[in-house]
């Protein structure tokens, strides 16, 4: 007999182990179905008489076949069978981790034998998403390390010259000193970055928003960054309407968000060039864009510029954490904008973000 509840998903092709007393009753096989554990039941003789909805995803099974389907035939996988037939043989619990050849998906893999009907358990727990995690926390650290090796190393050398030197020269000692402070700032500036993302991907960073004027916040970055964009050799314009409508943002990180956005395009302009802060309306955001007519940036970098420490070319400029557009990219997505760039090796970029009107 072949039972299908309402949910597809769920089968249990086989009536022996229904008629056993106890066994799960229509509320327990939709929990079942609904777990996002794969859980796949086997008799003695290694035929799956029940597989829940997540085993199917987890191992998308390639025959359609269903009934009397043996485990094997199931997952395909070698060292999955073994587990289940230790597990028949020795009547004990048997756990691994278990990495499928078909996909490279790595699974967690508990088999429990059950003697009372006379079938085996098979329970699933897909760690790729945790991999993931783990992938990304570790990138993470070797990042941070790689990053702050450099300015360590800096001032370690800068400090031994000085002792040598012990004195002799004070003119070099003032400018290895001048130069360690730069070192250290660098340091520091990459700390505060770093506590900065880490809050705001926690959601624990407080938002302080209110009614902002988008034309005097860029006002006031091209203020602040006159003075580089002059020494620069830059043009900076402004093209955005004083009656804008207002959202409800916190000024302060999205002028942050501003501020990353020209000093990158003043660090990746050439002498003679322009840079245009434009914002309009468009449908119920407000649309804000920074133009340069720098370096652009070669098609295969445009996703990965968002990334934590990344940088295009590092040679490029002294200064830099490679973290400030993936600030920018989490301040905008913690107001419900998105951010993007389209650019044009050798002619320059544009970045764009969003800001939601309705707050
Ligand atoms: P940082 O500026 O500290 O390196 P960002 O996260 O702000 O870090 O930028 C990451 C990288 O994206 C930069 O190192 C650079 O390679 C590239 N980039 C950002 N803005 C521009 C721009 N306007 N023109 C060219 N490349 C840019």
């Amino acid at each position: 007999m072949a039972i299908n509840s309402k949910d597809d998903n769920i089968r249990v092709t086989d009536s022996r182990a229904l008629n056993n007393p106890g066994y799960p009753a229509d509320a327990m096989l939709a929990a079942l179905a609904g777990i996002d554990d794969g859980v796949i039941i086997v008799s003695a003789s290694r035929v799956v008489e029940y597989l829940n909805a997540a085993a199917e995803r987890i191992f998308r099974p390639v025959s359609h076949k269903r009934d009397n389907m043996t485990f094997i035939e199931f997952v395909r996988d070698y060292e999955l069978d073994t587990l289940l037939r230790r597990c028949m043989e020795t009547g004990v619990k048997q756990s691994a981790m278990i990495r499928m050849h078909q996909n490279n998906i790595l699974l967690q893999i508990t088999v429990l034998p059950d003697n009372a009907r006379f079938c085996y358990v098979v329970v699933i727990k897909d760690l790729s998403e945790h991999q993931h995690l783990e992938n990304i926390r570790r990138d993470l650290i070797s990042n941070i390390s790689h990053e702050f090796r450099t300015p360590i190393a800096s001032i370690k050398l800068l400090a031994e010259t000085m002792i040598e030197n012990d004195g002799k020269d004070p003119g070099l000692s003032k400018d290895f000193l001048e130069k360690i402070v730069i070192e250290a700032n660098k340091l520091t500036q990459m700390t505060d970055d770093l506590r900065e993302l880490a809050e705001i991907e926690k959601g624990k960073s407080a938002f302080n928003k209110g009614i902002i004027n988008i034309r005097r916040l860029i006002e006031l970055v091209v203020r602040r960054l006159e003075a580089q964009a002059q020494t620069a050799g830059l043009k900076v314009e402004i093209v955005a309407e004083d009656d804008l409508p207002r959202p409800v943002i916190d000024g302060n990180r999205i002028e942050s968000v501003l501020m990353n956005l020209v000093h990158n395009a003043i660090k990746f302009s050439y002498p003679g060039g322009k840079i245009t802060i434009g914002a309009n309306q468009d449908d119920d955001c407000i649309l804000i864009s920074v133009a340069d007519t720098g370096s652009g940036i070669a098609e295969s970098e445009l996703e990965r510029i968002f990334e934590r420490f990344y940088m295009v070319d590092r040679s490029r400029t002294g200064e830099g954490s490679g973290l400030g557009l993936s600030i920018s990219k989490h301040i905008v997505a913690a107001h419900g904008g998105r951010i993007w760039v389209e650019s044009k090796e050798g002619s320059g970029s544009t970045f764009y973000f969003s800001l939601p009107l309705k707050a």
